[in-house]
């Protein structure tokens, strides 16, 4: 008996192949009906007998295209209306967009094959891709994802693209960016602003300049990469110095994974990270010596090749090891635009490697490394990004526009939660103009009607993300506290709305409901029910206003006052240098300081007595540093860090640490006793907590959460207990997740306002 089903998915089911594979299965169950693209989904209608309609539904969930997301799929029995065929229907515009919009894709293993086979017609040619891989958020314009709203509309298809195009079984059917060398754009090498090569001698050409030492701009997906031999001490040092980047790690970009397992020491997790589809730079201890390229750290960031044009320049004989950073100056946006990469890289660049797609949207590479818990992100950019992340209680629109460090914002249509790309620190201009264009850009594409949205902000009055919340032409917007978005931000991640939880907080620096500055916190209660600040670090003055985030030593002073000793800090084994002595005075006049219960400035001062002494260069460098020395130690002691009250008094462990530096106690063991220490703490008190208020569940966010050796230890001192520890998987735990915990928050708020 014919039986008919109406079909509906949702998810990342658009332009990777979904519509094809519904046609074959279709065919092979023998089923009549059709498919179509429309704004929220693909829908699908299919008639014929009932075992074949459940073995066509068994295939479809169980063997998606390689780049399929599926979110949901719901299936009602229809009318069987006596179709005789199976047809892919033209889409259908219904109701704003809501469809997921595919990350970018690496280049898959059937287009390598082409690619390096002469026979192919598109042998050796950059732009090869198919329905499986390739660009995707990185060119698309509009919605919906048709090639008239990418950046390869100026192209038209040539005989043997429009064939592949249109033809329902084959691999590149609807492939937008389908392209080949007798249609599509081409790639060449330009100096002094003029080109010299062309195509495959372009990359003949690049190489030569790489093997002489030179720096070359190489455009890839979401931007340029400043590009040089890893191996080459010279050309390196070249870079740092003409990039203005004293000591940040470059990220490099290795031949092939063989490659990266002699550069790193990859486990079976961090690989797993390293060949996913999403190709981020995976953060693995080095395994050799490359001057330069990480200064005094034990880590490396390495990728594999993403892009045709990639694995062309390695299969060229490009070094093996390449230095791949984002084409920028100091800590700019990545360059995207032709012109503007000609214009800022001045300078930088020898040369410029340029492919003629242009790049629709800045999208950085991703960062990532295997944790304890978990594969960590710690930046969510190119091939994470716009990917939704969770499922939000909320119908009406929701716009939340994160923090000013380490930006991204989250746009919630339909109950999804679409996370943008990394846009960066909000102080540089730049990076501000990025964040205005990036909400524009994504309101625009899921045509939200402003008059619907909520706005989510900081509560910090002074960030500049508050002040263009406010800006915005929206129904209405609200305040959200830092740390309770970084709490909620986990809980969003599980979608764990009425759970009630021990949340801690240990972080940077975020606006506290007191208008002081916050970051050792700890919390209770539920994202419905709010979350209640229990118990946090003792509080200490910072001098010298922001500047004490970027010095250690000045942050010290501020710590070091409230304890009863002697030591002269400027004397050895401390040797503070002048700033010490400034940053008192201010505290004695009390000019220019304000509170903290920052415990990522705790991090920085015991960085301090151990040595660091210097300004940081990028943010979190002096408790990296300390981090990377505790795990050169083992000893297992810890200092005291009382709970007095509701308060964490880290006086007792600072004598203690000051009393181990003078009778000379190896560094490397202080700051693993330490660490030790913090993590102590952390688990008694979440323990206690969780005790006190009938819990099994403690929540970990916040940047100083990114301490992968504080991870390590809270989680084997909690193991066997009964409490479940919670981390953040979708989203970084520093300031990068803040918008999803902010989009979270304002969810909840609405929902409270519909039972009302
Ligand atoms: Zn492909
Ligand atoms: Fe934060």
């Amino acid at each position: 008996m014919t039986e008919a089903r109406s079909i509906h998915v949702r998810g990342i089911v658009q332009g990777v192949g979904f519509r094809p594979l519904v046609f074959r299965l279709a065919h092979a169950n023998s089923l009549a009906g059709w498919v179509l693209n429309e704004s929220g989904g693909v829908d699908i209608h299919i008639e014929g007998d009932e075992p074949d309609l459940d073995a066509f539904l068994r295939e479809l969930t169980l063997q998606p295209p390689a780049a399929a997301r599926i979110a949901d799929i719901d299936i009602q029995p229809s009318e069987v209306s006596g179709l005789r065929e199976f047809t892919i229907r033209e889409s259908r515009r219904n109701g704003h967009p809501s469809v997921r919009i595919s990350p970018d894709l690496p280049v898959c293993e059937e287009c390598l094959r082409e690619l390096f086979n002469p026979a192919d017609s598109r042998y050796l040619y950059p732009y090869i891709n198919c329905t499986n891989c390739g660009p995707r958020y990185s060119i698309v314009e509009r919605l919906p994802y048709d090639r008239s709203n990418t950046t390869m509309k100026d192209w038209a298809l040539d005989a043997l693209c429009a064939t592949q195009y249109r033809n329902p079984i084959d691999r590149r059917f609807h492939a937008q960016p389908a392209a080949c060398p007798a249609c599509g754009p081409g790639y060449f090498l330009e100096f002094d602003g003029e080109a010299v090569n062309r195509d495959a001698a372009s990359i003949n050409a690049t190489i030569r300049l790489l093997a002489e030492g030179r720096i070359v701009a190489v455009k890839g997906i979401g931007g340029y990469h400043l590009t040089c031999d890893a191996q080459n001490m010279e050309a390196v040092r070249a870079l740092r110095e003409r990039k203005y980047r004293k000591e940040k790690p470059f990220a490099l970009m290795v031949k092939d994974l063989a490659t990266a397992h002699r550069v790193v020491e990859l486990s079976t997790e961090a690989e797993a990270l390293l060949t996913s589809t999403a190709r981020p730079i995976v953060l693995a201890p080095a395994k050799v010596a490359l001057p330069g390229v990480a200064p005094q750290n034990a880590e490396f960031g390495v990728m594999l090749p993403y892009a045709p044009l990639h694995y062309l320049l390695f299969a060229a004989g490009a070094p093996g090891i390449l230095v791949a950073t984002s084409a920028n100056r100091s800590s700019e946006p990545i360059a995207y635009k032709d012109d503007d990469a000609r214009e800022r890289l001045a300078g930088i660049a020898d040369a410029f490697l340029i492919g003629e797609r242009p790049i629709a949207r800045r999208v950085d590479d991703s960062v990532a490394r295997a944790g304890p818990f978990g594969p960590v992100i710690l930046r969510r950019s190119r091939g994470y990004a716009p990917g939704a992340v969770t499922i939000l209680p909320s119908k009406r629109p929701i716009l939340a526009v994160g923090a000013d460090l380490k930006n991204t914002i989250t746009l919630v249509v339909d109950d999804q939660a679409f996370v943008s790309q990394h846009i960066g620190d909000l102080e540089h201009y730049e990076s501000l103009e990025s964040f205005r264009s990036t909400i524009q850009d994504l309101v625009f594409m899921y045509e939200v009607d402003w008059d619907d949205l909520l706005i989510v902000h900081d509560a910090h009055p002074q960030y500049a993300s508050t002040s263009h919340a406010l800006e915005l032409p929206s129904a209405r917007a609200l305040a959200v506290q830092h740390h309770r978005a970084h709490i909620a931000s986990v809980l969003a991640e599980r979608q764990a709305w009425d759970k009630c939880v021990v949340g801690v907080s240990f972080d940077g620096t975020g606006f506290g409901d007191d208008g002081t500055i916050w970051g050792g916190e700890f919390f209770t209660g539920s994202l419905a029910g709010g979350l209640k600040r229990v118990l946090h670090l003792r509080s200490a003055s910072l001098p010298g206003g922001d500047a004490a985030a970027r010095n250690p030593v000045q942050c010290a002073a501020g710590f070091l006052c409230q304890l009863h000793t002697s030591v002269d800090f400027t004397e050895p084994p401390f040797y503070f240098d002048n700033r010490y002595g400034r940053s008192v005075e201010f505290l004695r006049k009390n000019v220019r300081s304000f509170e903290t219960t920052s415990m990522g400035r705790l991090f920085d001062v015991v960085a301090a007595l151990l040595g660091f002494t210097r300004e940081i260069t990028f943010e979190g460098q002096a408790a990296m540093w300390l981090e990377q020395i505790a795990q050169r130690a083992s000893n297992r002691d810890a200092y005291r860090f009382p709970i007095n009250g509701e308060e964490l008094d880290f006086r007792p462990l600072l004598d203690g640490v000051i009393d181990d530096c003078l009778r000379d106690r190896s560094k490397t063991e202080i700051a693993r006793a330490f660490h030790t220490t913090i993590a102590q703490s952390l688990s008694c008190a979440a323990t206690t907590l969780c005790e006190a208020n009938g819990l099994d569940t403690v929540v970990l966010s916040g940047g100083v959460f990114q301490n992968e050796l504080l991870l390590e230890t809270v989680k084997s001192l909690l193991n066997g207990k009964p409490i479940c520890i919670w981390t953040n998987s979708a989203v970084p735990p520093n300031d990068g997740g803040i918008s999803l915990g902010q989009a979270a928050l304002g969810a909840i708020a609405l929902r409270g306002e519909c039972h009302a």
